[in-house]
């Protein structure tokens, strides 16, 4: 049997692998990052009007106009950066394929794109299938707040960068960019031509006072800035698969349109509908999540030291790094295997972070936008913890 090269290059994804290992446990998922309790009534009304109304065919393949026109008004009055739904925004099946469209979009093989570690594991295959070489950027792990070095990402950009992928709030180390870095970042990009891709689907989940910037928002970045965000995260819908990238470059958009149109044609329709009244939520919303997320923070912070566990305290996203020093426990594969396997919690082992396990081979990381019930039930299981040998 013959297969393709490129995907011998890259794994089934570690967070999906823990998913199903969870699921053939029984266990409780704190693995992959999903909320376990269902969107805003609204929303689900919106998303049945659209199925009743007609709305089940092809929406345009960049989206639906409705949908852009609500999308552009939402990021404006959020990120103060305006986009014509037109000629700048294509809706996409998730922050995932927005990502993969980008990067085929704009990467040549052999470009390099600098990526800080540890990072979301899909950038991993993304470059892989787009024939861009990753360049890393250390975060320290443990304190992921105090600022990055910025010798070591000035040392990672050189003639052959073609972009910096900046996830914030990031996943998993929960650090939030702050305007001056990402100004030091701008300054990169603007010296070495380069664009930047940010992922910033948990723009929303912020703690402690914590501000998202836009990369884009600053001073001439939205021309060289694809902006990739979902509806998943912030609207509890990670299951619906619409997101969007969004650059004020007509070249560009072309281009990443171009992909997305052969990769998936489009986003689900009625979907996108429904998309246009979560847009329009109040800032009371956003004001209500955070603060809703922030107790299930706390909570899930309390549970993990309870149990002798160190952890890094985000800043946004939702989830935690934790630290298993003294439980006996080699390496974060081993300890993961035997949290959900043994104790009924399933977690992301560290390693799929970084590039070749690193540093993250002393992690796990657990998800916690749970109902009190999952964390309570969660917490119990690792109350049955112990120290091995
Ligand atoms: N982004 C989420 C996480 O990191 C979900 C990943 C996925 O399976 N798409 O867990």
């Amino acid at each position: 049997m013959h297969t393709a090269a490129r995907v011998g290059l890259f794994q089934e994804s570690v967070i999906r692998e823990m998913t199903r290992l969870c699921n053939e446990h029984g266990g409780i998922n704190l693995a992959q990052g999903f909320p376990d309790s269902d969107p805003p009534r609204a929303l689900l009304d919106a998303a049945k009007r659209a199925l009743d109304g007609g709305k089940n065919q092809y929406a345009i393949t960049w989206g639906a106009p409705s949908f852009r026109r609500a999308l552009a008004d939402k990021i404006a009055s959020h990120n103060g950066v305006t986009y014509e739904p037109d000629r700048h925004l294509t809706v996409t099946c998730g922050a995932t394929e927005a990502m993969m469209a980008t990067m085929l979009a704009i990467i040549d093989p052999g470009d390099e794109v600098v990526v800080f570690e540890p990072f979301y594991e899909n950038y991993g295959p993304d470059a892989v299938m787009s024939g861009a070489t990753l360049r890393f950027v250390p975060l320290d792990l443990r304190r992921p707040e105090i600022p990055f070095d910025r010798e070591a990402l000035r040392a990672a950009f050189g003639p052959r960068t073609r972009a910096i992928i900046v996830n914030t709030p990031h996943n998993p180390s929960g650090k939030v960019f702050t305007r001056d870095e990402l100004g030091f970042i701008a300054e990169l990009c603007e010296r070495h031509d380069a664009l930047a891709i940010t992922d910033e689907v948990y723009e929303h989940i912020l703690y402690d006072g914590a501000r998202h910037v836009s990369l884009a928002s600053l001073p001439g970045m939205a021309e060289r800035t694809v902006v990739i965000n979902s509806m998943s995260k912030t609207f509890s819908v990670t299951g619906w698969r619409v997101g969007w990238a969004a650059v004020r470059d007509a070249e560009i958009v072309t281009a990443i349109r171009r992909a997305h149109d052969f990769l998936t044609v489009g986003a689900a329709a009625p979907l996108q509908e429904a998309g246009v009244v979560a847009m329009a939520f109040p800032k009371s919303y956003y004001d209500e999540m955070a603060a809703s997320y922030a107790v299930k923070r706390d909570r899930m912070l309390g549970i993990l030291r309870g149990v002798g566990l160190q952890v890094v305290t985000p800043r946004g996203s939702y989830y935690i790094m934790t630290e298993f020093a003294g439980f006996g426990f080699d390496d974060d594969v081993s300890f993961a295997r035997h949290l959900v396997t043994d104790i009924g919690v399933a977690t992301v082992p560290g390693s799929s972070f970084f590039q070749n396990g690193g540093a993250g081979r002393r992690y796990v990381r657990f998800a916690f936008p749970k109902r009190e019930e999952t964390l309570r039930a969660a917490e119990e299981r690792l109350s049955r913890l112990q120290p091995r040998g």
